[in-house]
């Protein structure tokens, strides 16, 4: 199932220990979006009017995202999916 290729999972920011979950977006790209109510969204795919992207609340991780991004792409070309993306 592709779905769990392109799910990210849950990480917290390394800037501001802020927890998110790392979805794709419609257009190819991915968001990390806050958990609510200190629950992970469900979704497995990034919805602006349901999720609040991280890097509209963290200057730091907004600047380095395209990095994240990188890495995500790299990962997936490789098929590896590990818990340090964000590292
Ligand atoms: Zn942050």
């Amino acid at each position: 199932m592709k779905g769990s290729i392109r799910c990210y999972g849950n990480f917290p920011c390394k800037h501001c220990k802020t927890k998110f979950k790392i979805l794709p977006t419609k257009t190819g790209s991915w968001l990390p979006a806050e958990w609510v109510n200190g629950k992970p969204p469900e979704d497995e795919e990034f919805d602006s009017a349901k999720h609040i992207s991280h890097l509209k609340n963290c200057k730091p991780r907004a600047e380095d995202w395209d990095k994240i991004k990188w890495i995500i792409r790299k990962k997936e070309q490789a098929h590896i999916f590990g818990d340090d993306l964000t590292r």
